[in-house]
């Protein structure tokens, strides 16, 4: 089963453009570095933003569901007992903090895409992530390396995509990068 990156609709067989959203699947593993990434400002498929931001994102729906649900817990209480708010108050704070914490890192990860830096990294290594199971399959652990100006940087994904099994240490791969901040980079085109 390979998935698509940008908007995880499975296919049985590879290709190169994704059907549902258009946008470029990853290129088959191989020893041969794919075609670069096109120049900046990339456009990305439709949804892909929202999704990032939104409904991909546990920290953001998460943050918001806290968010909202201690808000109104804060109001329906404090007519009652005006001390009692700040149990969900906190609530209300912590559910603020964490969708904040998943849109700042959905920005990160969206603004890398469209005006990321490409740099030719490679497959550093592949390995079962043991922490990460669906019906006693476990996902794999990717971790690939770049390096900029000769320092050596790292990143990593898990992902149950099945194309991960085939992917070697060595094979090249494209890497954007936020020269600012490279630990803010993602494989192009994304997998997932
Ligand atoms: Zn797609």
């Amino acid at each position: 089963m390979i998935t698509c990156g940008w908007c995880n609709t499975h296919y049985t067989s590879w290709q190169s453009q994704c059907t549902s959203c258009g946008g470029p699947m990853p290129p088959l593993p191989g020893m041969e570095l794919a075609p670069p990434p096109p120049p900046t400002p990339r456009v990305l498929p439709k949804g892909f933003a929202l999704r990032t931001r939104l409904t991909g994102n546990v920290a953001t729906w998460v943050g918001l569901i806290f968010f909202t649900f201690g808000s109104l817990m804060a109001v329906a209480i404090f007519f009652a007992s005006p001390w009692a708010t700040l149990f969900p108050l906190f609530f209300a704070l912590g559910g603020f903090g964490m969708l904040r914490l998943g849109l700042t890192q959905a920005n990160n990860t969206l603004r890398a895409f469209r005006f990321g830096t490409a740099v030719a990294g490679h497959v550093h290594s592949v390995d079962l992530d043991s922490s990460n199971r669906i019906n006693d399959q476990y996902a794999r652990k990717l971790v690939y390396h770049f390096q900029i100006e000769n320092q050596l940087h790292e990143g990593s994904f898990s992902s149950f995509d099945s194309t991960l099994s085939t992917r070697r240490s060595g094979q090249p791969l494209w890497v954007l990068y936020l020269p600012e901040d490279p630990t803010n980079n993602t494989l192009y085109p994304p997998v997932r």
